[in-house]
């Protein structure tokens, strides 16, 4: 795609998007020239969802991007996915987290992470349950990790044209991050995001609080994959 256009894709969607509410720029199955147009044109913060992928992007892009793994972390991955990303959004189960914080330990780091709710439809998603996640958080399995940052929740709608699907289960997203900063976060003001919304669906995701949108082909264009 050309350099005027990921441009302006960034201006047009940034102008859309309200003030607060940040734009993680997807740039997975997408080269590094894409990548640095959109970073020429103010972009920071990149996500991918692939580790090996990230590593290498890593290292041919300018140091101050801020890289956020959005993909299922396999538990082979998650040393290099430690020491590649700025935040993993995609934490979605107790045994990963705890993964992570043994590796940010090992390498002296504080991560930041999002956990990952299912609130969609399909199986093939992951991520926590919403009983799931409170379960876990009441009976204390998420404690006593102090090389891991908690910073929000995660999440992915379903893919469909439905918009009062995706609206509700947005709305789900949003309820679940209420009660759980409320109940378990509140003395945190990390614990503050909302990662949710994608090209299809973002100003819907924005209308439920979403601090953290994750667009790609709406700047990027399609992926050949
Ligand atoms: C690919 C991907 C996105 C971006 O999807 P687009 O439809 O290209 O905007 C967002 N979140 C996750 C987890 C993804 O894997």
């Amino acid at each position: 795609m050309a350099q005027t256009l990921i441009s302006d894709n960034l201006r047009h969607i940034k102008a859309l998007m309200p003030s607060g509410v940040e734009l993680v720029a997807v740039s997975k199955f997408h080269p590094v020239e894409a990548l640095r147009q959109a970073y020429d044109a103010g972009q920071r913060i990149f996500g991918e969802n692939r580790v090996q992928e990230l590593a290498q992007k890593v290292d041919l892009m300018p140091a101050d991007v801020q890289w956020h793994m959005i993909g299922h972390l396999q538990t082979n991955k998650v040393r290099v996915a430690v020491r590649c990303a700025n935040m993993i959004e995609s934490v979605d189960s107790v045994r990963l987290l705890q993964l992570i914080n043994k590796e940010a330990q090992r390498i002296d780091k504080v991560i930041d992470v999002l956990l990952q709710l299912h609130v969609a439809q399909e199986e093939a998603k992951s991520g926590f349950g919403v009983g799931e996640l409170l379960q876990a958080l009441t009976v204390g399995e998420l404690d006593g990790m102090d090389h891991v940052r908690v910073c929000g929740l995660m999440a992915m709608a379903s893919l469909t044209d439905d918009e009062v699907q995706i609206d509700r289960e947005f709305a789900i997203v949003n309820d679940t991050f209420n009660v759980v900063k409320e109940e378990f976060y509140a003395d945190r003001p990390e614990f503050k995001h909302i990662s949710m919304g994608m090209s299809h669906d973002w100003p819907i995701a924005v209308r439920h609080g979403a601090t953290l949108v994750r667009i790609g082909s709406a700047i990027f264009g399609p992926r050949q994959y």
